[in-house]
């Protein structure tokens, strides 16, 4: 279940987020949530949630 931030969107306070991972390419980042736990993929044009499925195959190297 997401927290009420997460429902309503990518946006402050960031201090509710960790950094998991990140590619270089994007650049992009793999954000969590510290309240809920969701996965976001943070990259210049936006923000989007992705499953942790997905976290797998775009950042290989996060500890998820
Ligand atoms: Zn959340």
């Amino acid at each position: 279940m997401r927290c009420k931030d997460c429902q309503s969107g990518y946006h402050a306070p960031y201090d509710r987020f960790e950094r998991l991972g990140l590619r270089p390419d994007g650049p992009s980042f793999l954000m969590k949530c510290r309240q809920c736990g969701a996965l976001w993929s943070e990259a210049p044009k936006g923000a989007t949630l992705i499953h942790r499925a997905d976290a797998r195959l775009l950042y290989p190297d996060a500890r998820l």
